[in-house]
């Protein structure tokens, strides 16, 4: 059987731009997890320098090429499940993560990433992904993610990747980008009020409330009244920097709660 579509199974064999990952990754006597190890293509240069890599795959099938490959290492640990699952691993200090990852969970891994313990991420993902992660307030690409994967992380685009690069090729040009921690975390509460805000990106900050005053819980004269003493109110939502949103949300959850 071939490459499951499903599981995201884009293998990057461009030994360039392998090596070019591997070196940015710099794993060097480092802590390293590799997320969706696939065939080990990636794996096999990081391998060499690092302390010890720890290589997670989902499909069992790879799993055992893996082990075939690798197995023998003693700085190696091929664990096989869900990346998402693994609440060991991501209990665990790591230098380095690095990771041609799933598209189909890309998101799931970023916010998972923001909660774990590492120094540098280096990962390949989708263009135009990178691209709404990275893209300045007031920008097209400008909105929900792109607050939430800048509050939480310094991101830096080093190189992109095109779909002749994979075997099978995707439909898609790839990015690698580097995700560098702030130590500051989204809360489940303030990822409510970003999303309720961003859902109406080119209205201003009070009509925008006004406008998802369901989503956030309150009822039509509590709106009236918070969007005229909300910070930022006549802002358009796709202006605010990530520090001005930072400054919002608990300006609006503290008048929520009164
Ligand atoms: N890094 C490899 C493979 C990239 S394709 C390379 O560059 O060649 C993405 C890989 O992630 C696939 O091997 C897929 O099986 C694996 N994968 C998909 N979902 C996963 C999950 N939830 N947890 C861990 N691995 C996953």
């Amino acid at each position: 059987m071939g490459p499951k579509k499903g599981l995201g199974q884009h293998f990057l064999f461009d030994e360039r731009i392998l090596q070019k990952e591997a070196s940015w990754a710099d794993c060097k006597g480092k802590r390293v997890l590799e997320i969706g190890a696939g065939e080990g293509n990636l794996s096999r240069y990081i391998a060499k320098e690092a302390g010890h890599l720890v290589l997670v795959e989902i499909d069992r099938k790879l799993c055992k090429v893996l082990q075939e490959k690798f197995g023998n290492r003693k700085n190696v640990r091929i664990v096989c499940g869900d990346i998402l699952e693994e609440e060991g691993i991501r209990h665990e200090h790591f230098d380095v993560i690095v990771g041609n990852i799933p598209y189909y969970i890309t998101s799931d891994i970023v916010f998972m990433l923001a909660k774990m313990d590492f120094s540098r991420a280096i990962l390949c993902v989708q263009l135009e992904y990178a691209e709404k992660m990275a893209a300045l307030a007031g920008s097209h690409n400008y909105g929900r993610l792109s607050v939430t994967a800048q509050a939480q992380f310094e991101i830096e685009l080093l190189d992109i990747v095109p779909p002749s690069a994979f075997s099978p090729a995707p439909k898609v040009n790839s990015a690698i980008i580097q995700l560098v921690r702030t130590g500051k975390v989204i809360t489940e509460e303030d990822g409510k009020i970003i999303t309720a805000l961003f859902c109406h990106r080119r209205q201003s900050v009070k009509k925008a409330i006004f406008n998802s005053r369901k989503l956030l819980g309150i009822e039509k004269a509590e709106a009236h009244d918070i969007r005229k003493r909300v910070k930022y109110a006549e802002r358009k939502v796709f202006t605010l920097t990530p520090e001005e949103v930072a400054e919002l949300c608990p300006s609006l959850r503290s008048l929520m709660r009164t």
